[in-house]
């Protein structure tokens, strides 16, 4: 039988000391988390929020993604019939990507035919953003917990900062000094060109020209 979300709850707080407060444990001691230990500390943990609030566009009411179905919004940079690739930051990613049904849908309500199609658009945009020199790896991350359209944020790791794999490289991304703008637009453009050479759709924004 699954715990409640009171029993998981109770079963954390248990674990705290007496100011709610969890070990850190082994993660100051990953190679790869970014800050030094000293000093330190866990925030203390909170109570339930139940029913948890709603987030941007639940639903799809009064949702800034649906706003732009039709029109492209300005950061867009690439779209077929139902899909659509946003440009984000610049960040301290060499380059990052959004991409997101054009129809309103999160991940668990995503029809078969549509999820098969985000796998082959993320495969093909991996491919188009590792083949450039400075990118490493690249990561795609869906968390969703902000806005309800489906959108999944794929992000480069800059090539031989091995200090900068895995889950942290979302943090180093706030850390790393943005990439110029005009680097990223043709960056973006570059990975756009291969896109749709592979893919088909149309490059737009940014990305078009
Ligand atoms: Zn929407």
């Amino acid at each position: 039988m699954p715990e409640t979300p009171q029993q998981f709850h109770a079963r954390a707080l248990a674990a705290t000391d007496g100011q709610r407060r969890l070990t850190f444990g082994e993660i100051p001691y990953w190679e790869v988390f970014p800050f030094e230990a000293e000093g330190l500390r866990v925030k203390p943990l909170e109570d339930l929020t139940l029913p948890e609030p709603p987030r941007h566009g639940e639903g799809g009411v009064d949702c800034s993604a649906c706003a732009h179905a039709a029109d492209p919004a300005a950061d867009e940079v690439w779209r077929n019939e139902r899909w659509r690739v946003v440009l984000q930051g610049p960040g301290g990613s060499p380059l990052m990507l959004r991409a997101q049904p054009l129809a309103h849908h999160d991940l668990a309500e995503l029809p078969d035919d549509l999820a098969a199609e985000m796998g082959v658009l993320l495969v093909h945009l991996t491919r188009a953003m590792e083949a450039l020199p400075q990118v490493g790896r690249v990561h795609v991350a869906r968390w969703g917990d902000g806005g309800a359209h489906l959108h999944l944020f794929v992000y480069a790791r800059p090539k031989g900062m091995m200090q900068l794999r895995g889950t942290m490289m979302a943090v180093w991304d706030d850390f790393l000094p943005p990439v110029p703008v005009e680097v990223r637009d043709a960056d973006a453009r570059t990975v756009i060109r291969s896109l749709t050479l592979s893919l088909g759709g149309r490059a737009l924004g940014v990305a078009a020209g």
